[in-house]
């Protein structure tokens, strides 16, 4: 049987995109349909636009300290239209590297939406059949709003990159990475920032050390943030957005921002009339390999909800590749997985929590928390921690937490020892970089708790 294609990839976001030019580089006949804008989620509404949003909120504080440390510095406003434009044209220029790339690759591009319509084809917008050996779908997700009253007048995250101008005052609702990093950086930028977040602790699966941590400093920071709440209904009236909520409370905001999850993007893709398996949420389920249940399709990214980052979604693209087009059965490696989360401060982090080590069996807990030496000069309170997280038995390093300012590229390098299987030892066998703030990770010398 002769196809159109060996391959067609539907999306082209971090996953897709990744395959698509990889599998053509081989050798590979490759289609990829993207029905918005190519890069997808981490390049046009995702890590990308919102890291550059961080650093943009993070010069207020920056100058305040350069005052302290004797420079004659004063801070005007911030323009968010001057930011917004930047901005926008730095995401067409990324637009266009990933474009470029597809093209030198040799890869065929589709600018509209692709559904599946039988195990080796896919049709376009325009109605026209696509036949392939392989379909990909790395369709990834979008922002869900909750089921209240009113929920149509807020916003969500893909939203907050256009808004024409800053709301003075925001509730940002739900506790997870991506609401509490807008927290940060709206605050940062100088809006009233209100979080709701219906559970107990914000950064629900993280260690609760550094969850406890974060969400300290940034109330410190001037975020009010409001526990075991959430909204009943939002009402329209002529100064803003009045929000109902569970804690008996009524207040207007300005600005109301819904991060309160993701779904993936399989609605009306064909698939469960070919038989692809969907989880409750609605994602594909996939094999190690990122196979369905229908040999000719695999998935990768977000619309699999295993792992949903950017580098894991490339990484299965190239695990994929490796097996569908260079014959290396290739499974997906999901464990010991770094990240960070870009709070101020920030949080990087790998392996266990605390509390999921102390589940699986005896360890060892070595923590310190410090005010660092920049900060506390500059007369700040701030407050950084470092944590080692260790088998009591093989005195391997389960999981390692840090937070602080950089704790993300601290993280990637942690990462590479724990992915080793380090244990305390060898951390203890390396030699201090001083003064750093990451020295403390091989100074660590008695255990704040054993459990
Ligand atoms: P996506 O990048 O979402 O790409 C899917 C593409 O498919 C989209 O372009 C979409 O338009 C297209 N598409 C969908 N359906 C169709 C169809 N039927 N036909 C044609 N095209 C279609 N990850 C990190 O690692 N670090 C971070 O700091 C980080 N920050 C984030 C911040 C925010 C606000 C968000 C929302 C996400 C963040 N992520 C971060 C997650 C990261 O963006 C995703 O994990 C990653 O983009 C997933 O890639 P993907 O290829 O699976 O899907």
């Amino acid at each position: 049987m002769t196809f159109d294609y060996d391959l067609f990839v539907i999306g082209g976001g971090s996953g897709g995109v990744r395959a698509a030019r990889v599998a053509a580089g081989l050798g590979a006949k490759v289609a990829l349909a993207e029905d918005s804008r190519m890069g997808g989620t981490c390049v046009i509404r995702g890590c990308v636009p919102k890291k550059l949003m961080v650093f943009a909120s993070e010069y207020a504080p920056m100058a305040e300290d350069a005052a302290a440390y004797g420079w004659d510095i004063s801070l005007g406003a911030f323009h968010w239209p001057n930011f917004q434009r930047k901005l926008s044209a730095e995401l067409d220029r990324l637009e266009g590297v990933y474009n470029g790339l597809l093209d030198k690759s040799g890869v065929t591009v589709f600018a509209q939406r692709a559904t599946l319509s039988d195990p080796h084809s896919v049709r376009l917008a325009d109605g026209t059949i696509k036949s392939a050996k392989h379909i990909l779908i790395a369709t990834g997700g979008r922002p869900v709003r909750p089921d209240v009253k009113g929920a149509e007048y807020g916003i969500v995250s893909d939203d907050i990159f256009n808004l024409p101008q800053l709301p003075k005052s925001i509730l940002i609702v739900g506790g997870g990475y991506i609401a509490c990093e807008f927290a940060c950086i709206l605050n940062g930028l100088g809006v009233e920032v209100t979080q709701y977040y219906r559970g107990a602790q914000i950064l629900r699966g993280f260690d609760d050390e550094a969850r406890g941590l974060i969400c300290d400093q940034m109330r410190a920071n001037g975020i009010s943030i409001h526990m075991g709440t959430d909204v009943i209904g939002i009402e329209k009236t002529d100064t803003g957005l009045r929000v109902e909520a569970t804690n008996g409370e009524t207040q207007s905001f300005d600005q109301v921002f819904f991060a309160t999850g993701r779904r993936p993007n399989t609605d009306g893709l064909g698939l469960d009339a070919l038989g692809v398996e969907l989880g409750r949420g609605g994602e594909i389920v996939v094999d190690h390999f990122s196979q369905t249940a229908v040999p000719s399709i695999y998935a990768i990214g977000d619309v699999t909800n295993r792992v949903n980052l950017t580098p894991v979604a490339i990484r299965e693209a190239m695990a994929f590749v490796a097996t569908v087009f260079e014959g290396k059965k290739t499974p997906v490696d999901h464990d010991l997985i770094p990240s960070a989360v870009f709070t101020q401060p920030e949080f990087g982090t790998v392996g266990l929590s605390e509390e999921e080590a102390r589940a699986a069996g005896p360890i060892e807990v070595y923590a310190t928390s410090f005010k660092p030496m920049q900060s506390s000069f500059a007369g700040r309170s701030d407050r950084v921690m470092m944590k080692l997280v260790v088998c009591a038995e093989t005195r391997r390093v389960l999981g390692c937490h840090i937070v602080a300012p950089q704790a993300g590229e601290m993280i990637q390098l942690a990462g590479i020892a724990v992915k080793m299987g380090s244990t305390k030892e060898d951390f203890d066998r390396v030699c201090a970089v001083h003064p750093t703030m990451s020295e403390e990770l091989v100074t660590l010398k008695t255990p704040a708790r054993v459990a």
